[in-house]
């Protein structure tokens, strides 16, 4: 029965790393006919912020992968937020003190930081477990009637797991395999403090446990803790869940553990959605204008792949679902490459029928809305704003060239709209004769009835043709009038699409 957690803490919007390793959890969950599960690891006061665990439910419902257990939703093993586990922590708790896999601990800080320097100076690293317990302020030092007393005068302690003497533990991981670990480098590791918080180990492993989870899938950073969660479990006398340590995800440029800060630095958005805190605003892939299928799939091979030689790329989530495996999550980083990110977006765009493109378009220009200025100037002079099927047509005439819904636009706004100006470069193709030529050319198109793109294109070729001249001298200053620019689609579609009388207008507004 697999039940896996994504386990976040709210300290903060969620960045990709983290939605990389909900989605892995997610999707292994559903290979295996499995639970998801949404843990809220917020016993840490001092990180907490207001809005973070909003923001990541918002995030995992836009990126479509639904947890199955969780906070508000519920479930058979909540509550779900470990600040409402608090008893359940302090029973815990007192079961390793009861069987001396715990104890108190009463150092200050200045006599901690005071070792540390010590140690420092004689080049070694203070370790706080058997080899310095003694020298120490804890139980393990003091007599029981002291401890007591301490304890009941409201003296600060906090709670450290015993670790182990001289042992060799051999610690399985899917991904990365067998690891041994030498005890004797491990911290006693503080499990719980005087203000009645666990610290995340403790409530990780009790919770682990309690929700019968039976994989642990979670990033690297967390690797060098797998040693004293297994001890946790065996202090405990329970079974260890297996465990999987997801690869870093890279800077582009491939050096170093991609931050939340490189979106800004570097102009591309490693949140799922925006975030705003004091007037700082982090840039979101949802607000940035990506498809929720685009991000899934770009991180879905964030150091997973198919295997077997696949150049396979776009996944739907149900591909994804049916074809992931741990087996194949690579140990290596894995490179974050925004440009890919936006190839993704470009194909899952082409993807989409004009039906479904037009209605995200209509929503782009009525979102243009609020903002006054733009639409002043676009919405005053503007046509068809508001015609389905027209917009349809030209999202089907240049959306080949779209990366992005917003792109629709400026891609094709001189359907909407006459150019008001025209491009500098291109008014070279206006040479003598070009307005008497383009007169003429008012006079060819007046007069025909079937204003289809064919049947115009046959008409004014046929006038080119017979007056011996070449295409370009009329094709290239009929494009500047109407697109005001020497691109856009197939000159004789856009014609049939803005009609006879726009096409007339416009060239006798380029001609004067
Ligand atoms: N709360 C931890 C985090 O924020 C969870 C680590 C784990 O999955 O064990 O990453």
């Amino acid at each position: 029965n697999v039940r896996v957690r994504f386990a976040p803490s709210p300290t903060g919007p969620l960045h990709i790393g983290g939605v990389r390793t909900a989605l892995f959890n997610y999707l292994f969950a559903k290979n295996n006919g499995g639970t998801f599960i949404l843990r809220i690891e917020d016993t840490d006061q001092n990180r907490y912020v207001e809005g973070a665990e909003k923001y990541i439910v918002d995030a995992l419902n836009w990126l479509n992968f639904p947890f199955d257990e969780g906070p508000e939703i519920g479930g058979n093993h909540g509550p779900y937020r470990q600040s409402e586990r608090k008893e359940i922590y302090k029973k815990h708790i007192d079961t390793l003190i009861a069987n001396g896999n715990a104890y108190y601990a009463f150092d200050t800080s200045e006599k901690l930081d005071f070792h540390r320097k010590d140690h420092e100076a004689k080049g070694k690293t203070f370790i706080y477990n058997w080899h310095n317990r003694l020298k120490l302020d804890n139980s393990l030092s003091l007599d029981a009637d002291e401890v007591k007393k301490r304890i009941d005068s409201g003296e600060k302690y906090v709670i450290r797991f015993k670790s182990p003497e001289n042992e060799t533990l051999l610690l399985n991981d899917i991904i990365r395999g067998e690891i041994t670990i030498d005890t004797n480098v491990l911290d006693d590791k503080i499990l719980f403090k005087s203000d009645g918080m666990p610290t995340y180990h403790l409530a990780n492993i009790v919770d682990d446990h309690l929700m019968e989870i039976s994989h642990v899938i979670r990033g690297e950073e967390w690797l060098p803790s797998m040693a004293l969660h297994i001890l946790l479990y065996r202090a405990f006398g329970w079974d260890a869940p297996e465990f999987a340590h997801l690869p870093l995800i890279l800077k582009p440029e491939g050096k170093g553990k991609l931050s939340k800060r490189d979106g800004d630095k570097l102009g591309f958005p490693v949140f799922p959605l925006e975030w705003r805190n004091n007037g700082d605003v982090s840039r979101g892939y949802k607000e940035d204008g990506y498809f929720p299928e685009a991000v899934v799939n770009m991180l879905a091979l964030l150091g997973w792949n198919e295997g077997s030689g696949s150049e396979k790329e776009i996944y739907s989530l149900e591909e994804l679902i049916n074809s992931f495996s741990l087996k194949h999550v690579s140990k290596a980083g894995a490179k974050f490459n925004p440009d890919k990110t936006k190839w993704f977006n470009q194909q899952y765009l082409q993807l989409k029928n004009d039906d479904e493109l037009a209605d995200l378009f209509s929503l782009h220009i009525l979102a243009m809305n609020s903002n006054p200025i733009l639409m002043e100037s676009f919405k005053k002079t503007a046509k068809h704003l508001e015609d389905k099927n027209y917009i349809k047509q030209v999202v089907s005439l240049i959306k080949e060239r779209a990366t992005f819904v917003s792109d629709l636009l400026s891609l094709g706004s001189f359907f909407f709209i006459a150019p008001t100006s025209y491009d500098d470069k291109a008014k070279k193709q206006w040479k003598e004769g070009t307005p008497e030529l383009m007169n003429e050319l008012v006079s060819v198109l007046s007069p025909i009835q079937d204003f289809t793109s064919n049947n115009i294109e046959t008409i004014v070729k046929e006038w080119i043709t017979n007056k011996e001249i070449g295409f370009g001298k009329v094709m290239q200053p009929l494009r500047l009038s109407l697109v005001g620019a020497m691109q856009g689609p197939h000159i004789f579609d856009i014609m049939n699409l803005i009609g006879k009388e726009d096409t007339i207008e416009r060239i006798q507004r380029a001609i004067k």
